[in-house]
């Protein structure tokens, strides 16, 4: 029998006449399973679950372990939801977005095209309504979410053939990320395919795709792309600032001691800065040698993104009136969004132009 439980049941005067109640500061251990999406060579993406178990069992004194599963070891990769509403792990490593054939709302906890980029997603997910509503809305499929991660903006994919024109989207077969930018994509005239992040490369080698997105440089170099498929766009408007999720199944954490419980959000918040700096911090070396090794890195053009851009309204209007959970998140993201692209106009992005143009 929990702690709760017992409280339940035989009331506070109850639980201090058993003594129970002390036992509090000691600790019982604590064996959780985490099913990650992502494929174990990416030290990166899938890292980040290994850095979050890494800082919960130093926390807890080595008392609570979590084990850290690549995607398709205990479940598909994009099972894991599944996985945590059923209880056969207690929590995922995922980016929510996967999960866009459930409810559209699901791409609003992690990035839509045009969307916030990463530090602003941090300060609409702690500062504004953002973990509180989407919490709300993954009560749905019984789960808490933290934040896990975050790649910054992200590299438009790699493409076997130029993009001149709106028109060189017709008829491509694409791997994207999740169903918001399929269904976006497919409005520019694309096929979109969703695929693991691990299968992507022979799928580009065998032809049966015409272009790929990931991640960026040092993902995207690691699963060998530049090999397949020699243009490389940017940027990824569909990720301004895609946010890594944590889903944790709502009974295992209520059943966590208090200490247990900020011990998870802790390392969690540990993890979601770790990502994002290592991102930074990696890109640079490996878009130099991307260069080197031949590949075209070239802006989409205007013209391509004010009709992404287009594209993209129209579906968030087709969802408004398809999802009440996503027009009510995403009203307020919106909003939320119109205030920081006001306040970023300033002070940061002059700076950012004024420092890219300097010699250092
Ligand atoms: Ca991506």
């Amino acid at each position: 029998m929990d702690r709760r439980s017992l409280i339940k049941q035989a009331g506070i005067a109850g639980v201090l006449a058993t003594g129970v109640a002390p036992a509090v500061h000691a600790q019982a251990a604590v064996r959780w399973r985490l099913a990650s999406s992502f494929p174990k060579a990416l030290d990166t993406i899938f890292g980040g679950a290994e850095v979050f178990a890494r800082q919960v069992k130093a926390m807890s004194g080595g008392k609570f372990e979590i084990s850290v599963h690549a995607g398709g070891e205990l479940m598909p990769a994009f099972g894991v939801v599944d996985g945590v509403q059923n209880s056969s792990v207690e929590m995922a490593h995922t980016v929510p977005y996967y999960f866009y054939g459930k409810n559209p709302a699901f791409a609003l906890g992690s990035a839509v095209p045009f969307g916030l980029n990463a530090r602003q997603m941090n300060a609409w997910m702690k500062h504004g309504n953002g973990r509180k509503l989407m919490n709300e809305f993954y009560a749905n499929y019984g789960m808490v979410s933290f934040a896990g991660g975050n790649t910054g903006t992200q590299m438009g994919g790699w493409y076997r053939k130029e993009i001149k024109s709106v028109s060189d989207f017709k008829g491509m077969k694409m791997r994207l990320g999740g169903g918001l930018i399929g269904e976006v994509m497919q409005k520019l005239g694309a096929v979109p395919q969703s695929i693991p992040g691990g299968e992507i490369y022979q799928a580009l080698e065998k032809g049966t795709l015409d272009a790929a997105e990931w991640v960026g440089p040092y993902d995207d170099q690691k699963l060998g792309f530049n090999k397949v498929a020699p243009f490389y766009y940017y940027p990824g408007w569909w990720e301004g600032g895609p946010e890594v999720d944590f889903f944790i199944n709502q009974k295992a954490f209520a059943a966590l001691s208090p200490e247990n419980q900020a011990i998870v959000e802790t390392a969690a918040a540990y993890a979601n800065a770790d990502m994002l700096a290592k991102y930074d911090a990696l890109n640079p070396t490996a878009l130099k040698q991307l260069v080197a090794a031949k590949t075209k890195v070239l802006p989409f053009s205007q013209a391509v993104m004010e009709a992404s851009f287009k594209a993209s309204m129209e579906v968030f209007a087709e969802n408004n009136a398809k999802s009440p959970e996503w027009k009510k998140i995403y009203e307020d993201l919106r909003t939320f969004q119109r205030d920081q692209v006001l306040w970023f106009r300033f002070a940061e992005m002059r700076f950012d132009q004024f420092m890219a143009s300097q010699k250092l």
